[in-house]
């Protein structure tokens, strides 16, 4: 695989050409032309019971749950999410960002919620990507919604492979007392929002949600960018 410089390059000189069919952008068009927009499959988020939530429930007490669009392997949108997660592209992941705010507006978003962070990478993996291409994203909620970025209070304790191949109960597994708290006085009584990128079984987010829940009077809420339903 190329290293990251050579896909930031590509991201910042082909802004010009839709990223999921290659035509040429037309006046008033980002990133993705309007025509590959239209066929992205997006999630309704105004419905109080989305697919996120349906993953979610009765698995771990938790408040909102939504996902900004189904994650289907070599589809564009899904393209799109593995340029910003393998190849750090950062156009990439404003495009995505803004998508998700653009689809979450009067949807009730972000509701009560106190504070915002991403589900945290070991420091191991964070050294080989040199990036957690979820921050960018945290970050600008943040800054829209006026909500603090909080980043150092949940810790990725132990390094887990990449799970692509797992199947559920083996990601559940491997997932499973992963996260550890620390300052639990920050978030004592807080609404949490966590913030992944892709969600497939929901086990990573089921793990900071253990680990968060420890703390008193703490409740939660859910975002990833993608959903997988079925492997
Ligand atoms: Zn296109």
């Amino acid at each position: 695989m190329r290293n990251k410089w050579f896909w930031k390059c590509v991201d910042i000189l082909t802004v010009d050409s839709c990223r999921c069919c290659g035509n040429e952008l037309l006046e008033g068009e980002e990133l993705v032309c309007l025509e590959c927009q239209m066929h992205f499959p997006l999630v309704d988020s105004a419905q109080e019971q989305t697919p996120l939530w349906q993953l979610m429930v009765g698995k771990v007490p938790f408040r909102h749950a939504t996902t900004l669009a189904y994650y289907q392997p070599h589809d564009a949108f899904a393209r799109l999410i593995q340029d910003a997660k393998f190849r750090g592209q950062p156009y990439t992941n404003s495009f995505l960002t803004r998508l998700l705010l653009q689809q979450l507006e009067g949807s009730g978003w972000p509701y009560d919620i106190d504070l915002i962070m991403p589900v945290p990478m070991h420091w191991l993996r964070f050294l080989k990507r040199g990036y957690n291409q979820v921050s960018p994203i945290v970050h600008t909620l943040s800054e829209v919604w006026h909500v603090p970025y909080e980043k150092r209070c949940l810790v990725r304790k132990r390094y887990v492979k990449s799970q692509l191949k797992a199947n559920g109960e083996e990601r559940l597994r491997n997932e499973a007392g992963t996260f550890r708290i620390r300052h639990p006085e920050r978030l004592q009584g807080k609404h949490i929002l966590l913030v992944d990128d892709v969600s497939t079984t929901g086990s990573t987010l089921l793990a900071c949600a253990d680990a968060l829940l420890q703390v008193e009077g703490v409740s939660i809420s859910f975002l990833t960018l993608g959903l997988t339903l079925h492997i």
